[in-house]
């Protein structure tokens, strides 16, 4: 693959707690475009690698590359800033905001302007239009003037993947977004993610297997801190070592 074609790329991407290898000689690619999954048991290292990836914690030894980038050494505001956004697994959202609130903050931020510039803004700009239509495409438009801590948790879920587009991302990284979401909230929250721009490359790291096979168009599988198997869903989902794996959890 040429280098133009890949959003993200690691080369033997390396991390050890102590003497334990968290993730061991780790080259992955995701096409730009591309709706690629990385899944694994519990334990098998997908934090650690997504962590890797922003900058949460530095590598042991590899590298990591964004668009045609090397950004190993690049600060976690820097990959921001230059076009890696993420969602978080546990809940960081302001309790007492409302959505729209949130993410005009996000967006006033992105160009720069700050909170304070927010404030002044009040309700007639181009940053509300923008946090606007957003919400609305992330099925929160009825809600965006709620108080964040009173909004069912799936939609507190697709607020956090709002608050990741407003980084204008062209790689977002997904962190297990349907983790504990009820099951009547599940397909809002799964039909959203799908519906994601296709200029967004996504890649999804996830421990249910069924979120996967219905969103993905590239598998790669982590066993252990290291790749284990990688392919299109039917390869994968009928691999009968990965079926072994995941069973054996
Ligand atoms: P996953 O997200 O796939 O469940 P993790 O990346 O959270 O896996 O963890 C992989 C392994 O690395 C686990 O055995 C975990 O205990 C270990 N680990 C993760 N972070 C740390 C840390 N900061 N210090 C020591 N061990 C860690």
């Amino acid at each position: 693959l040429a280098h133009q074609t890949l959003a993200l790329q690691t080369l033997g991407l390396s991390k050890s707690f102590g003497g334990f290898r968290a993730n061991s000689d780790i080259s992955l690619c995701v096409a730009r475009g591309a709706r690629h999954a990385l899944i694994g048991p519990n334990g098998a290292g997908k934090t650690t690698f997504i962590n890797l990836l922003t900058g949460v914690v530095p590598a042991t030894s590899g590298t990591v590359r964004l668009l045609d980038e090397d950004v190993t050494r690049v600060s976690q505001q820097g990959r921001v800033k230059r076009g890696m956004a993420r969602t978080y697994q546990i809940n960081q959202l302001f309790a007492d905001l409302t959505p729209i609130e949130t993410v005009g903050l996000a967006i006033a931020e992105r160009e720069g302007a700050g909170a304070r510039w927010w404030s002044r803004v009040g309700q007639n700009s181009a940053v509300v239009d923008e946090a606007e239509a957003l919400l609305t495409r992330m099925k929160l438009g009825e809600v965006m003037m709620w108080r964040t801590a009173t909004l069912p948790y799936g939609k507190q879920r697709l607020l956090e993947i709002a608050l990741a587009m407003a980084c204008k991302p062209k790689l977002l990284l997904l962190d297990e977004p349907a983790a504990g979401v009820p099951e009547d909230e599940r397909h809002d929250v799964l039909d959203s993610v799908e519906a994601l721009p296709q200029d967004v490359t996504v890649l999804l790291i996830e421990h249910d297997m069924e979120l996967v096979f219905s969103f993905a168009d590239r598998i790669s599988v982590l066993v252990q801190g290291q790749l284990f198997a990688e392919g299109g869903v039917e390869e994968i989902s009928t691999d009968p070592r990965v079926k072994a794996v995941y069973l054996g959890e």
